[in-house]
């Protein structure tokens, strides 16, 4: 991040352009994007990252958790028929449930940041004064001179005084209040997309390989959505393939066990 020079600094290099952002630079910064080569923004590359992370994650679910019903069914019986329902189900049911979690979460927070929003509308109308006094010390507290403090709470109020404050008080941007009914259906549509997989594995190949087949290409689903949200956070990728992979084949040796267990006990 690039942050102005202290107040001593300007008063000996005001004379120089160098140290003044370009008007580029203050465009970008006002659109929110970049404002210096190869750095990642909050809400810029990084939200994206974000974004992509959840959609990874999403669809490791339902690699997972349809794996785990079609291979436990094929562990009781080699008819397509149950094996291709009990996938479309847990398919349907894992998506509205996850949608519906999302739902949920995502609306909460968009009602507080609401409620949040309604508060400092009021506290603005009813004690102007005190508000940019708050606004002061919190740039104050952010290193400015009590002087500098001053001038940008107070210009900043001039400009905008609700946005000022939800900026440096409450770190939120109106126009980007998190969507609850978008949230829900990528997390739905991630989902369904990693649940396709078991699903078409475990139905197009002979029943002789139907078992076989689905381990392997879950494994290595697996793998690459291990090695994608590693890299996307920024953890160890090769611990993380090798957690997902193990933990995955356990999973699905026992379900495909208990399927077969309980398939055959109660036929
Ligand atoms: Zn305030």
């Amino acid at each position: 991040m690039m942050l102005a020079p202290s107040v001593q600094e300007w008063g000996t290099s005001m004379s120089t352009d160098d140290d003044m952002p370009s008007a580029d630079q203050v465009e970008a910064a006002e659109a929110g994007r970049p404002t210096h080569p190869q750095e990642p923004h909050a809400g810029g590359i990084a939200g994206r990252l974000n974004w992509l992370r959840a959609a990874v994650l999403g669809a490791n679910d339902g690699i997972v958790s349809v794996a785990g019903i079609v291979i436990g069914v094929a562990g009781a019986t080699t008819a397509r028929g149950p094996i291709f329902t009990a996938g479309l189900a847990g398919l349907v049911g894992g998506a509205v449930s996850m949608a519906l979690g999302e739902y949920v979460s995502v609306s909460s927070q968009r009602d507080s940041e609401r409620a949040q929003i309604t508060q400092e509308k009021r506290e603005l109308a009813e004690s102007p004064e005190a508000e940019l006094a708050e606004l002061t010390a919190l740039y104050e507290a952010k290193g400015l001179s009590a002087g500098t403090a001053r001038t940008v709470a107070a210009e900043l109020t001039a400009r905008g005084p609700l946005a000022a404050h939800l900026d440096a008080e409450l770190h939120i941007d109106p126009a980007d209040l998190a969507n609850p009914v978008q949230a829900a259906s990528a997390s739905a549509l991630s989902f369904v997309s990693g649940a396709l997989l078991p699903m078409l594995a475990i139905l197009l190949p002979p029943a002789t390989l139907r078992v076989p087949v689905t381990f392997v290409a879950v494994l290595v689903a697996l793998a690459l959505t291990g090695a994608l949200s590693a890299r996307l956070g920024g953890s160890n990728v090769r611990r993380a393939v090798v957690r997902v992979v193990v933990g995955g084949a356990l999973g699905l040796a026992f379900t495909y066990g208990v399927g077969h267990l309980f398939g055959t006990a109660i036929h």
